[in-house]
């Protein structure tokens, strides 16, 4: 669903806009309220506010939480220009068991898998590829359980 009026580059400075007013929503403190913890490290006194990880189970200064959307806000197997503003919105002020608090390295991690999942889905779409079938579903849990893998073999090299 694109407007021909708009550019690519447009396009992306608007999500962007609904991404910065996401990032002060109510709905997302109320996410990250969900992670703080009782926790004090002698070495940061001056970092009162703590949370966990959901993902690594670290304790992590609030300030540098993220929110992660366990569903991705644009799915795998779609780009921005094959949604709907209200589909965008919709999933971005998902319900909130949608939402997880994780530290930044962990929301990096998962990204990149998903990143790296959108490029193989572009090339399979493409003819590019050799792998898949064409089924979105399938290959959209296939994502999911490659980034929490992914986040489980970090998990153990932090400790
Ligand atoms: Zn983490």
């Amino acid at each position: 669903m694109r407007n021909p009026r708009m550019t690519k580059k447009e396009m992306g400075l608007a999500k962007g806009a609904l991404m910065r007013v996401f990032s002060r929503s109510d709905l997302r403190k109320e996410a990250i309220a969900t992670s703080i913890i009782a926790y004090s490290d002698p070495k940061r006194p001056r970092v009162t506010k703590w949370s966990m990880c959901r993902s690594c189970l670290n304790p992590t200064p609030t300030y540098l939480m993220d929110v992660d959307h366990v569903e991705p806000k644009i799915p795998v197997d779609k780009s921005l220009e094959e949604m709907t503003w209200d589909q965008l919105v919709d999933n971005t002020w998902c319900d909130i068991t949608n939402l997880q608090p994780i530290c930044r390295p962990c929301h990096k991690i998962k990204s990149a898998v998903e990143n790296k999942e959108r490029r193989r889905v572009k090339n399979v779409k493409q003819g590019k590829g050799t792998k898949g079938t064409g089924k979105t579903n399938r290959k959209r849990v296939t994502t999911r359980s490659n980034a929490s893998r992914a986040i489980q073999s970090t998990r153990k090299k932090q400790y």
